[in-house]
């Protein structure tokens, strides 16, 4: 069943869009499934977890962590994370820096940006990533790499406004990537998309979806 879920999914995928299987409170058995059928990118949103299923499960896995993380977490999944999705302060990256430094290792990320409606979800304004991209700090963090963008639309069956704010978040990229990393390859990915969206953010340009209940059924 995941299997078939799964290869549902990747037969949608441009080449260069990255399939994020998000595995958050389903059991390392369900991961281990996929994982036969291939697939190897997976996302979490609590680091506690997301150490858990690293330890349970094959290393060749690439792990990401995909929801709000808090600064306290950031050591518990330093030594092996792969990807962060959800960078919303500077302090936190300047914390990500400091635990990938400790590790000896450098981390992926991308800059989250508030687009929904909804005053729940986290993320940088265009104002404040630009404050943050033109700081001393951040020319002083070597140990994480900026990949990218990363929003997540307001739940809504309004297709029309989920289409206008992936676009919102497109337009962020094309301005940071013109104005900061004209001349840097890593900045390239925007990920956006979920279960219920990923159509839309593909047509408007994602390179990495985060797809948890099309492929591991609905969560309680
Ligand atoms: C849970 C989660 C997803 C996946 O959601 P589905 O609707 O199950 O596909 C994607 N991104 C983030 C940040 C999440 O927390």
């Amino acid at each position: 069943m995941i299997k078939e879920r799964l290869t549902e999914i990747k037969d949608q995928l441009p080449e260069y869009v990255t399939l994020v299987a998000v595995s958050k409170t389903k059991p390392a058995e369900m991961v281990l499934e996929a994982y036969e059928a291939g697939q190897r990118v997976f996302g979490e949103n609590r680091a506690q977890e997301l150490a858990e299923k690293h330890e349970q499960l094959p290393k060749d896995i690439e792990w990401h962590m995909i929801g709000h993380l808090q600064r306290n977490k950031v050591k518990v999944i330093a030594p092996f994370v792969n990807f962060i999705h959800g960078i919303d302060s500077s302090r936190l990256l300047k914390e990500v820096n400091k635990q990938a430094k400790n590790n000896g290792r450098t981390i992926d990320v991308l800059l989250q940006f508030h687009i929904a409606q909804e005053s729940s979800k986290f993320g940088f304004s265009m104002e404040e990533a630009e404050d943050l991209l033109q700081s001393e700090l951040f020319q002083s963090l070597d140990h994480i790499q900026i990949k990218g963008v990363m929003g997540m639309a307001t739940f809504t069956s309004d297709s029309r406004q989920v289409r206008e704010e992936f676009r919102q978040l497109k337009t962020y990229f094309d301005q940071l990537k013109s104005t900061y990393f004209k001349a840097d390859p890593h900045f390239k990915e925007i990920s956006m998309g979920m279960s219920g969206d990923y159509e839309i953010a593909l047509a408007e340009g994602s390179t990495m979806i985060r797809i948890g209940s099309s492929i591991f059924g609905s969560r309680n």
